[in-house]
């Protein structure tokens, strides 16, 4: 059965939307007091940090205050012992484990609680409704096959929430053959893996399905993608931005006049050079997940670039905007049959093979694939063998595979670390 604290996250989320933004700010604020003291109070890793840097719960009032505290980055809890990170009060056998994407070539394991989980599910279902999804709407998934889940929930039964699963893996002709077939409401899938749909429904003129929404998530949405998209079904792809680490962040409503920032569920700031970016200004982003109590992330470097924006959107949402978001560009792989592979499902793969080995991709040639890798804590040299053996069978591809160990993954020119670079032309 539901969880009767989801229905009321469901109702709360849903409510949001219609406060205005000081009455966000509120909450962001109320919640943000809440996640500090439980981090100090039950966290070793921020009861120290705090300390480090000389403060305690009562001195973060508000998000104004948060500067206070000393940024957190991927490399600072990687090698940390998971007790060090997580809730003295959660136990990791009874949380939902995720491994972060690793765009930046750096994985690390990830927990959270089943509600805090179902909390997530429901700011991605706020998002999808947000651009028409209704409960009973047949969506169809376009994802990394590992990650179909293997049980319908009994709600799906009766018709509601209903999602069909296709898998990116397969070559694109043949997923849009399924997605067609499938007669979808509804279509949700990586940005890279929605845009060789879209390059393929493109050239087809008997193209007879209507969806009322084409939503991507997971990577950089491009203009050529939006502008696909918008000539061939007439609507416009709605994108969101989310961070495995910290959840759904930011997402585009149906006027597409930037992306709602999700202040009740997370605080987002925008840094440069240290200080807050003004706006219009280019900056880092830093950002505090105010429901995940398993493993607070407060003040967390995820890495991207973005631009906020003092503008509000028209649909009259209080939550503020991003105007654009920066980063995580990856190469498509083409592998020797000419099936062209998203980067996001390569990236998936490898996270469930090398779990927290640091890595990066090269395709050299269409059948020649070079992986870097620096091996994490548990990694072990016999990993290397079934990595090349799983992945040739996943792929479903005579390709040659090279495993090299290396100290360190070196930056590209632009400082930029690209974890997925093919050399080979494709046709896109
Ligand atoms: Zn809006």
């Amino acid at each position: 059965m539901i969880n009767p604290k989801t229905v009321v996250n469901f109702y709360n989320l849903l409510k949001n939307q219609r406060l205005d933004i000081s009455q966000l700010r509120e909450l962001q604020n109320q919640k943000l007091r809440k996640i500090i003291k439980h981090a100090y109070d039950n966290v070793i890793y921020y009861h120290k940090l705090f300390d480090s840097a000389g403060i305690l719960p009562e001195d973060i009032r508000s998000v104004n205050d948060l500067h206070k505290i000393p940024i957190t980055t991927k490399s600072c809890l990687r090698d940390l012992d998971i007790r060090e990170i997580i809730s003295k009060n959660a136990r990791p056998d009874d949380c939902i484990k995720m491994i972060t994407s690793g765009e930046s070539g750096i994985p690390f394991e990830f927990y959270l609680g089943p509600e805090e989980y179902d909390y997530w599910k429901l700011l991605l279902l706020r998002f999808h409704m947000a651009n028409g999804m209704r409960l009973t709407d047949k969506c169809t998934v376009l994802a990394y096959p590992l990650r179909f889940p293997k049980n319908k929930r009994w709600f799906q039964r009766l018709g509601v929430l209903r999602h069909i699963y296709i898998s990116a893996l397969d070559p694109a002709k043949k997923y849009t053959d399924k997605i067609i077939k499938s007669n979808p409401d509804v279509i949700l899938g990586y940005a890279s893996a929605l845009k060789l749909f879209a390059k393929e429904a493109e050239k087809r003129k008997d193209i007879n399905i209507r969806p009322k929404s084409i939503l991507s998530s997971g990577e950089m949405l491009d203009s050529e993608t939006r502008f696909i998209v918008k000539k061939t079904f007439g609507i416009q792809i709605a994108d969101l931005y989310s961070v495995i680490e910290t959840g759904p962040i930011a997402w585009e409503c149906p006027f597409h006049e930037g992306y709602h920032i999700n202040i009740d569920s997370v605080v987002l700031e925008c840094v440069k050079n240290g200080k807050i970016a003004s706006y219009g200004e280019k900056g880092r982003l830093i950002c505090t997940n105010l429901f995940n109590f398993t493993m607070p992330m407060i003040r967390y470097s995820v890495n991207d670039v973005a631009v906020l924006t003092k503008k509000t959107c028209s649909c009259g949402r209080g939550f503020p905007l991003l105007e654009k978001i920066e980063g995580r560009s990856l190469d498509f792989i083409t592998l020797p049959d000419d099936r062209v592979i998203s980067p996001a499902v390569i990236l998936i793969m490898l996270r469930r093979l090398i779990g927290q080995a640091q890595h990066k991709v090269i395709q050299k040639e269409k059948d020649k694939i070079l992986i870097q890798l620096v091996p994490g804590k548990n990694f072990r040299e016999e990993s290397i063998a079934s990595l090349k053996r799983e992945m040739q069978k996943e792929l479903n591809a005579a390709i040659n595979i090279d495993v090299e160990i290396v100290e360190e993954i070196k930056k590209s020119r632009s400082g930029k670390m690209r974890s997925v670079i093919s050399e080979v032309a494709n046709n896109l």
